[in-house]
Parts: structure tokens; C-alpha cells; sequence
């Protein structure tokens, strides 16, 4: 009898790996993510990490981790760590399969060899410009390399040659003898080595010809046994030679499929675009809160949990498209609403004093840490006689359907009593300083015995034991949906939004987070989701706005339904 299994989550990889079990083709599944160590790895990646390590977990295969790093120029050892670390805070684990495709050069290097007495690599002496200006385009076949034909001995020589440092940077290159008239522009006679006087990072000086990617990515997958090589949409066009490459050297052939890249609204997705940023002035640092990168997303406050959650619902797909940055936001509400911790804070201050409360008296009130969660337990926050609210949360003459206080206005204090405001103090300038107020005894835990209603409930601190704070309020990185979207003459960097950064010196917030650590977050009443940011270590608080409340999403998803 047939076992009930629960339905499994499928897409057109995944349909392709079914396939591939069934008639036999493979027994076991075999992923790798394969990142080039020349920036930080940014919300796309944790996509493509997604769908390879997420692959190989349901397949009770293994996904190994290769960095693609076969172009010492923008390479560095900073990178390889930082990847490995957003690796390992997605929560993937590729245990102790951490390959290096530079680890491979002397097998390459030998198969260079091998095409070569095949006939189908030749040594090319054009300079870059005209390899390009030969290439032919997409309506016109490319012209042949007056070096095409060379003899495999005079190839073998100078190949040898060129990999002993004889010759400059540029001076030439080893091509692949396909066809230049191939429809594929990728098929007209690639470049497989460049020369390179270059340091690498793990081969020191050894090396100063280096393989293109497509010489050096299916063939470490080759090596490697990859079953599925799984990489996006822009590799499509690059899978015949993948292929042509393991067909001629006659090795293991993994399956190359493509998916959809992630794209993101009011952001950029590409580590050229990013690098340009942080060099810019700006953003300071890869790890900038406002950054679409795993450590900047990090430091910002999102969880692993949210980001997997959010890569869950757009999906794999075949055809690219943008997605709203409000749905990764709702994501990230989502999962901080179970885990967060609320807490009262203060962004701008406005002093409140209590006439008719006793001033040496405080009481500690019992405060529930998560609606959401009663295992989170409840925690005690001081209320006395002189207390600080939002300025916000006060109007001297309150618009229509301003509920908050006023005036000779009631409202709640949440946890706390109703107040009354009685009395409105201002400076020469007539901007409002302090406020009285005067409290009802009877409302202590936030409700009227005599039924009476107030239409507000507000957070506040006490103004003696409330601790300073910063806080950091982010926005947008980009003022446009589509940065790329610029006027003549600019580039993407003209759409950063300037105003994405706000500080705030002089905030408050309840006594209990005294000792809030690196990382931790909260719920702000009211106001927003918080983390602490993780180098506030003199001691200092200093907080960084994760997401505000206010869920766009809903609402658009609201919208949506409605129509
Ligand atoms: P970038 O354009 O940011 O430099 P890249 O493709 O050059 O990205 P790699 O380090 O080569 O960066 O990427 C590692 C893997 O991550 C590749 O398999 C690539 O297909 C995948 N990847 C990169 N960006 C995205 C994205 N936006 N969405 C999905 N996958 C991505
Ligand atoms: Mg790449």
C-alpha cells in the first residue's frame, strides 16, 4: 500500500533530479555553490545557496562550496572569510568540502595540453581589442585568427612558453578552434588562458597564465562529480561550450540548468555595483546596514530564518523578473513578531510630569515581553512621577482624527494609568517643552472601573531610570524602484537615496535593556523592530532600525485580493 507522503515542494530543477533518479542516470545528488571571492555575498547568492545546499538537503545529497578563483585581480582572503561566515549564519553547512578551483590549475593545465594535440586549442598572438573587433556580432560570423592554424608542435611551444613568464600581460592567449561563424558568440573561438604577472592568493607566484571561468567551471564541477550544475539565467548562453569543453576532454559530465536570478526593487544585485558603493564614500563598508548583502542585512537586524522564509516564496523560476523589496520586509516582520521582544523606547523625547503623582514614588509594572509567546514571561519597567512620550504623541491643536494627546485629552499609558494633560509648557520660541498631566489611581493596569473609554495607548518611559540611547533609522538605499533607471551621462550611483541615514542622539529607552547585547532584538512599541548594533562596545547603546511596523506588503497583498 502506498505510504502517504507529504507533499514535497517541487520546481523545474527539481523535476529534472526526479527524472534523473528514476531512469537511473544518477544514484545520489551532488550540488556545489561556487562563489568568485571578489566582493561579499549578497541576497541573490543567498538564493542560488538556497536552491544548492536546499537541493542537496532534500536529496540526502552533498553540496560542496568551491570558490571560482581563477582571476587573482579582485580577488582577496578578506572575501573567502566573510563568504564562508554568511555562509555558515544562512545556516549551511558544507562540511569539509571546501574546494578552491585554483587547487585544479595543474589538471587544467594539462588538459589545455590535450585540446592543443587534439587540434582544438590554438596559441593566438591579436591583442584583446582585436579578438573583440573579430569576434563578428550577433547578425554577422566572427573572422579567423590569422594564428589559427598553427602546428600542435609550434602551439605546444609557445603554450609551454607562455606559462614559463616569457611573454607580457596581454601578449597572448590560448583559444579554443571551434567555429567563428558559430550563431552562439560564445562558440567562436574562446579564450581559455590569459597571461597574467600576477600574485594569487593561494598559488603565490607559480601561475602567471590563469583559465577564463568557462575553461575552469565545468570542469571543476567534472572533477568534482557534480550530478547538477545549478546557476543563473546569464550562464545559458554559455552552456554549449560548458558542454563542448567536457565532450572534447571526454570527462564526467555534470547537467548545467539555469535558473532565475533574484532581483530586488530600491536595491542592487551585483557585486561590481556594490564594490562601487562602498568605494564611493557613500557607504562605508560591505557590511553597511543599508547594504543588500548577508552581512549588512545581518547587521541590520533580518534573520536567516527570514531571508530562507522570503527566498521560499518567490521561488525558482525560468524567467527573471523583480521582486518587492515590502515582501522581504513582511518576511522579516513576520519572523521578528514571534521572536522579538518588546520593549519601551523613546526616539523624541517630550518631558511629562504627573502633578498629582507622589514625587519619591515608583512602581515597577509588570510588562509582557511577547503577545505572541507566553514562554517569553513578563519583565517589571519603573513608572514615576516625571516621564518621557513621543513629541509625536502630542498635538496642541490635534487634526481630525488625531487621537493621541491634547490638550485637556485623556489617554492611556500603556501598562500604566490614564493621564489627562492640563497644562502646556513652551519656550521663547513657542515650541512645546513640557507637558502636566494628572493621573487617575484607579486606572492602574490601563483600564477605567467606571467603563469611561480613552481612543489611545501610548509607551513612554520613566525620565529617571530610562538610559540614552542612539538610534540609527534606515531608508531605501535607492530613491528609485529600478536604480539602474538614470538620466544620460550618470551612472546607478546618482539614484542613492542621500537621505537613507537619519541618527538620533537623544533617545530613551527602558531600563531593562541595560544590558542588551551585540545582535539582540526588540520590538519598540509602537515604533519599529530594533537590534543592537554590534560594535556599540564603549559601552554606549546604539540601536539600528531593522523594519518599521507599518507593513506595506499587507497591504499591497490586501489590494491585490480585493481586485
Ligand atoms: P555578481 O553579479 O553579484 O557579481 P556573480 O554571479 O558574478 O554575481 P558569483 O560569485 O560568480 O557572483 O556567484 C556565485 C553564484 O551565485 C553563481 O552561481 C551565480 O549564478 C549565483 N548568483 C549571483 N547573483 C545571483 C542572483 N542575483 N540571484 C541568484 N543567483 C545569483
Ligand atoms: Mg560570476
Amino acid at each position: 500500500m502506498a505510504e502517504d507522503k507529504p507533499a514535497r515542494y517541487t520546481d523545474f530543477i527539481r523535476e529534472v533530479i526526479d527524472n534523473d533518479l528514476a531512469t537511473g542516470k544518477h544514484k545520489s545528488i551532488h550540488t556545489r555553490f561556487p562563489p568568485e571571492p571578489n566582493g561579499y555575498l549578497h541576497i541573490g547568492h543567498a538564493k542560488s545557496l538556497c536552491i544548492n545546499f536546499g537541493i542537496a538537503e532534500d536529496y540526502n545529497g552533498l553540496c560542496n562550496l568551491r570558490f571560482d578563483d581563477s582571476n587573482p585581480v579582485k580577488e582577496k582572503q578578506e572575501y573567502i572569510e566573510a563568504i564562508k561566515e554568511d555562509i555558515k549564519w544562512l545556516g549551511f553547512d558544507w562540511e569539509d568540502r571546501e574546494y578552491y578551483a585554483s587547487d585544479y590549475f595543474n589538471q587544467l593545465y594539462q588538459w589545455a595540453m590535450q585540446l592543443i594535440k587534439k587540434s582544438k586549442a590554438y596559441v593566438c598572438d591579436l591583442s584583446a581589442d582585436e579578438i573583440r573587433e573579430t569576434r563578428g556580432t550577433l547578425t554577422e560570423p566572427g573572422k579567423e585568427s590569422p594564428y589559427r592554424n598553427r602546428s600542435v608542435e609550434e602551439n605546444l611551444d609557445l603554450f609551454e612558453r607562455m606559462k614559463t613568464g616569457e611573454f607580457p600581460n596581454g601578449s597572448r592567449v590560448l583559444r579554443a578552434k571551434i567555429d567563428m561563424a558559430a550563431s552562439n558568440i560564445n562558440m567562436r573561438d574562446p579564450v581559455m588562458y590569459r597571461i597574467l604577472h600576477k600574485s594569487h592568493h593561494r598559488q603565490g607566484d607559480k601561475w602567471c597564465i590563469y583559465p577564463t571561468y568557462d575553461f575552469t567551471h565545468g570542469q571543476s564541477d567534472s572533477i568534482e562529480e557534480i550530478t547538477h550544475s545549478l546557476c543563473s539565467l546569464e550562464f545559458e548562453d554559455h552552456r554549449p561550450l560548458y558542454d563542448w569543453y567536457l565532450e572534447q576532454l571526454g570527462i564526467f559530465h555534470p547537467q548545467q540548468i539555469e535558473f532565475a536570478r533574484l532581483n530586488l526593487s530600491y536595491t542592487v544585485l551585483s557585486k561590481r555595483k556594490l564594490l562601487k558603493l562602498v568605494g564611493g564614500g557613500d557607504i562605508n563598508a560591505w557590511d553597511d546596514p543599508r547594504m543588500p548583502t548577508l552581512s549588512g542585512l545581518r547587521r541590520r537586524g533580518y534573520t536567516p530564518e527570514a531571508i530562507r522564509n522570503f527566498l521560499e516564496r518567490v521561488g525558482v523560476a525560468k524567467t527573471d523578473s523583480v521582486v518587492d523589496m515590502a515582501l522581504l520586509e513582511h518576511c522579516l516582520r513576520e519572523d521578528l513578531n514571534k521572536r522579538a521582544q518588546r520593549v519601551m523606547a523613546v526616539l523624541h523625547p517630550l518631558r511629562v510630569v504627573i502633578d498629582n503623582y507622589p514625587e519619591d514614588k515608583v512602581e515597577e509594572l509588570d510588562c509582557v515581553n511577547n503577545p505572541e509567546d507566553p514562554s517569553m514571561g513578563t519583565r517589571e519597567v519603573p513608572f514615576s512621577r516625571v516621564l518621557y512620550l513621543e513629541q509625536d504623541d502630542f498635538r496642541e491643536e490635534p487634526p481630525k482624527k488625531y487621537f493621541r494627546l491634547a490638550p485637556g485629552r485623556e489617554i492611556r499609558l500603556r501598562y500604566a494609568y490614564f493621564i489627562k494633560c492640563v497644562d502646556v509648557i513652551k519656550d521663547e520660541k513657542g515650541k512645546v517643552v513640557e507637558l502636566h498631566c494628572t493621573y487617575d489611581p484607579k486606572t492602574r493596569g490601563g483600564d477605567a472601573p467606571d467603563g469611561r473609554k480613552v481612543k489611545a495607548t501610548l509607551h513612554w518611559v520613566s525620565a529617571n531610570h530610562a538610559l540614552k540611547a542612539e538610534v540609527r533609522l534606515y531608508d531605501r538605499l535607492f530613491t528609485k524602484a529600478n536604480p539602474n533607471e538614470v538620466d544620460e551621462g550618470k551612472d546607478f550611483t546618482s539614484n542613492v537615496n542621500s537621505k537613507s541615514l537619519e541618527i538620533l542622539r537623544s533617545c530613551r529607552v527602558e531600563p531593562s535593556l541595560k544590558d542588551a547585547a551585540p545582535g539582540n532584538r526588540y520590538q519598540f512599541e509602537r515604533l519599529g523592530y530594533f537590534c543592537v548594533n554590534p560594535d556599540s562596545s564603549d559601552g554606549a547603546l546604539v540601536f539600528n532600525r531593522t523594519v518599521s511596523l507599518r507593513d506595506t506588503w499587507a497591504k499591497i497583498e490586501k489590494a491585490q485580493k480585493e481586485l
